[in-house]
């Protein structure tokens, strides 16, 4: 069984953007309440009581957009002390990034993922719905200058939007160690743009680019599901994550926490969930919170097999968003 140690923490559900693919304007969400959001003393619990001792050691903060969740800098912190924390990162739309990406630095963080679907300012506007690419790339830059290493560029590619800046997004990777990394797009949060626009695998993607500037397979493996290559004389990477072309349940090494407390196995599948969040206020000893959890990783190959198929054929079968779930 692949050892199951990163967790993916959603800090809230909300967002200050409205990515097609994601969060559709039109769409309408039951945002999760304050009250029932966990809060940092509970995660910090969770994290100190529960999942370290089943020996979690990496953790991600994502949302929503998680720069949006109040205290995030001493949430951060907080984390970076915990004496098993190795490995904290967050993935984040960058809006808020150029006045925070000092404080989240000093605060401990090092990694860093940033969405940027598109270089272009009107495209950009037509896929997160806001007008902010300017603050965006200020955010990116910011946090080059301040050190985070490494820093990726995610990008998802929708057929007739971005698809033509495949080639300038990878560039990006040539001249600074920025890690571009290609996601395929799922039929979650908008199925209907899914539907209408479809979506590229990864192995195409690679083929324009090898036939640009070159594509090699890179040395330096992530421990995450991306396949990552590299144009030649580089100083960054290119990744390819092919959740819809490729199955790697069989390499999966997490599971999400969302900003109410739920505990899900898969991204895929919706069964297995369990509530940490009022265990903890009803005052479940950890030490059964710890049990709960650890025969929910027993599950879970189980569930990622079992589910996948499910999950990608009957679009309907997601209750949850990527901004719900923590992405
Ligand atoms: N707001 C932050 C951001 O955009 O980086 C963090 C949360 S967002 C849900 C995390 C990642 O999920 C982003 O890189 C986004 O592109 C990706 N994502 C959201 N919806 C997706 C979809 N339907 N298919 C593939 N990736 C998606
Ligand atoms: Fe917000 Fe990130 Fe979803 Fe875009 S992808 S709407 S920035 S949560």
């Amino acid at each position: 069984m692949n050892t199951v140690d990163y967790l993916r923490i959603s800090l809230i559900d909300r967002c200050n953007f409205r990515c097609s693919y994601c969060m559709p304007e039109d769409a309408e969400f039951d945002y999760i309440q304050s009250q029932e959001m966990l809060t940092n003393d509970e995660l910090i619990s969770l994290l100190r009581e529960v999942f370290m001792p089943l020996g979690f050691r990496k953790f991600r903060l994502t949302g929503g957009e998680p720069l949006l969740r109040k205290g995030v800098v001493d949430l951060v912190k907080e984390i970076s002390a915990l004496s098993d924390s190795e490995d904290l990162a967050i993935t984040t739309n960058a809006y808020l990034l150029g006045g925070m990406a000092r404080s989240l630095y000093d605060a401990g963080l090092r990694r860093i993922n940033i969405s940027l679907d598109s270089l272009d300012r009107d495209i950009f506007r037509q896929i997160t719905g806001r007008n902010h690419w300017e603050k965006v790339w200020q955010g990116i830059l910011a946090a080059h200058e301040v050190g985070f290493d490494p820093l990726k560029l995610n990008v998802v590619v929708i057929p007739g939007v971005n698809d033509r800046e495949v080639l300038d997004l990878a560039a990006l990777s040539i001249d600074r160690a920025w890690h571009v990394r290609f996601i395929e797009f799922m039929p979650i949060g908008n199925p209907e743009l899914f539907e209408h626009k479809g979506w590229v695998d990864s192995a195409t993607l690679r083929e324009q680019i090898k036939a640009r500037y070159g594509l090699l397979e890179s040395t330096c493996k992530g421990n995450g599901p991306a396949d990552v290559f590299q144009i030649p004389g580089a100083k960054g990477t290119l990744g390819f994550i092919s959740q819809m072309s490729e199955c790697f349940c069989d390499r999966c090494n997490r599971v999400r926490l969302s900003a109410d407390g739920w505990l899900r196995p898969c991204l895929l599948n919706e069964s297995g969930q369990i509530d940490l969040k009022t265990a903890l206020r009803n005052r479940q000893g950890y030490a059964e919170i710890r049990l709960q959890v650890k025969e929910l990783l027993h599950l879970k190959s189980e569930i990622n097999f079992k589910e996948r198929d499910r999950g990608t054929g009957n679009i309907n079968t997601y209750q949850r968003t990527m901004s719900q779930i923590g992405g």
